[in-house]
């Protein structure tokens, strides 16, 4: 999500008009997004109509050691990632998104095969059904359930955000468990309804985490299970392999996540497209017949930027810009493995990312907009921080807002020079300090969305949280810096990240010791070192002492 920016408008807007003494009333609001923009208001609660139940779809038995049709979602020399997710999460979907009575609803049914990679025997296996969230506000059901082919009863929990499918057969560590279900999704409210996130409007429909997706097992601590203020992301999950066969009617343009390998008539003016994925953590689609499409290349990635009617002449400059942006990530962080990476105009705040897919608001689709830069540049910058490395985006928003934020300057700085690179984080660094000399909270980067409201949310983690970056590349240079979040990239391509990661990559790339300095940044978390804590806690307790009148 692109949130800082939409609070950088105001604050910046309001310099621009009633210059910098005007800053007052705004940057306490920066962040409540309904009275940015009251047309985008959310509608009134109310009650979501279950989706009546369809026939159940006969899923056909899956060869999951058939690994080489996944290949097509990678560039040739990343298909080799391929075979390590023989035994990660695996998903067999099909679904079929129909029109009735003005509601979007998207029946399907999944064969998904967990495999247990952690040490802890589970009696249990959490599906998230996120459209079920009120920041969503969709509807999503789930019925017949079976383990290994035999009927269960799953238990809705967490207000029917989780699934809880029971095993009878506890699942020892490394054995994989086969299960299935019939579900369907309905998306009868705008995209207003949901941070321009989930729904169908005019003709678009948008469907982030539209099938029952897979929790993430904690060694030690269990399934998570938290429902996601609307503040921030709401998923948490881990890579797996997808194939979907996904039917639409026939004059819609498909965009999802993953590559198309093929399509076919599915009868009743309807045509299945068939989807593989390369390792990823979730999957978006979109659909609308009103799209159309411009591609470029950079290298062998495939960039294709989906278009409203009219807006050609911006979908150029988009089209540039995350080309620009993918050339120049490839080459300071490391190569982007999948073969695509597509880009759609959709209604939403901003932009928002998914793996393989990000969204660009319609509003600022504009020839020439600043901001469409800096949110296509955000966004891209998410598929290295977020899709490729992935967080819990509700307990540590910072792991992947911070840095992809920190992404926008890396983007600057290579493509317009120094000078550029420098107005762009000297306003941030004024907005941060202006932000402080309020007597506002200097918050910590390392706590959950739901610990900040929205008067500091926006300035803690998109802007000290980058700036926190611009100060570890002060410190290390460079050079250490950069090779340090190669080594970062690296390591944990694929997989999910806690803080202890990002300092251990600093830390292993450059052999020094950044404890102090994290915990002056960051705050606490676990893999800290315990005696820096306990030094830097009574030095700040020193410090407020000796500083009180
Ligand atoms: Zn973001």
């Amino acid at each position: 999500m692109t949130r800082k920016n939409l609070a950088w408008i105001v604050v910046w807007g309001t310099i621009l008009i009633g210059g910098l003494t005007a800053c007052a009333g705004t940057a306490s609001e920066a962040g409540g997004l309904p009275t940015l923009v009251p047309t985008m208001t959310a509608l009134p609660p109310i009650v979501p109509t279950d989706v009546p139940l369809a026939d159940p779809i006969a899923l056909p038995p899956v060869n999951w050691d058939d690994l080489d049709r996944f290949r097509a979602a990678m560039r040739p020399a990343f298909a080799g990632d391929i075979d390590a997710f023989a035994h990660r999460n695996r998903y067999y979907i099909e679904a079929r998104l129909v029109f009735e009575d003005e509601v979007a609803i998207l029946r399907g049914a999944q064969r998904v095969r967990y495999t247990n990679r952690s040490a802890d025997t589970l009696n249990e296996i959490v599906f998230r059904l996120y459209p079920n969230l009120p920041a969503l506000a969709g509807r999503m059901v789930v019925y017949q359930t079976e383990v290994n082919g035999a009927p269960v009863e799953a238990v809705l929990a967490e207000r029917d955000t989780a699934l809880i499918v029971p095993l009878d057969t506890p699942l020892t560590p490394g054995a994989s468990v086969e299960i299935t279900m019939q579900f369907s999704v309905a998306a009868e409210r705008g995209m207003y309804a949901s941070y321009g996130a989930f729904g169908y409007q005019r003709q678009v429909f948008s469907g982030p985490e539209w099938y029952p997706v897979l929790s993430v097992y904690e060694e030690g601590r269990g399934w998570w299970m938290e429902r996601a203020t609307p503040s921030g992301d709401a998923v948490y999950s881990e890579t797996g392999l997808y194939e979907v066969y996904f039917t639409v009617p026939d004059d819609f343009v498909l965009i999802m996540s993953g590559t198309e390998v093929e399509t076919f008539p599915a009868g009743d003016g309807m045509t299945t497209h068939h989807i593989v994925s390369g390792p990823m953590r979730d999957l978006l689609v979109v659909a609308s017949p009103i799209f159309g499409k411009t591609t470029s290349y950079v290298d062998d990635i495939a960039i294709n930027v989906y278009y409203w009617p009219g807006d050609e002449v911006a979908a150029e400059q988009v089209l540039r810009i995350a080309s620009d942006a993918v050339r120049i990530f490839n080459e300071q962080f490391g190569p982007y493995p999948f073969a695509e990476l597509d880009v759609a105009e959709t209604f939403n705040f901003t932009g928002i990312e998914y793996p393989g897919v990000i969204i660009i608001a319609d509003r600022i689709w504009e020839p020439g907009d600043e901001f469409m830069e800096i949110a296509t540049a955000h966004e891209v910058g998410h598929q290295w921080f977020y899709s490729v490395i992935g967080n819990n985006q509700v307990d540590h928003p910072w792991l992947d807002e911070s840095l992809t934020s920190f992404t926008e300057y890396v983007y600057l700085r290579a493509l317009y020079g120094e000078k550029r690179f420098k107005d762009t984080t000297q306003s941030d660094r004024d907005w941060y300090n202006y932000y402080k000399s309020t007597g506002a909270p200097d918050l910590p980067l390392n706590l959950p969305v739901s610990a900040y409201d929205d008067s500091n949310y926006s300035v803690i983690v998109y802007v000290k949280g980058p700036i926190f970056y611009l100060e570890l590349e002060k410190l290390l240079g460079r050079e250490r810096f950069m090779d340090a979040l190669q080594l970062y990239y690296q390591r944990h391509r694929y997989e999910v990240v806690s803080s202890a990661d990002v300092l251990r990559a600093f830390e292993d790339a450059t052999g020094e010791d950044l404890d102090a300095f994290f915990y002056q940044w960051v705050g606490e978390f676990e893999g800290l070192d315990p005696a820096v804590i306990a030094e830097e806690q009574a030095r700040t307790t020193v410090t407020q002492t000796q500083g009180a009148p």
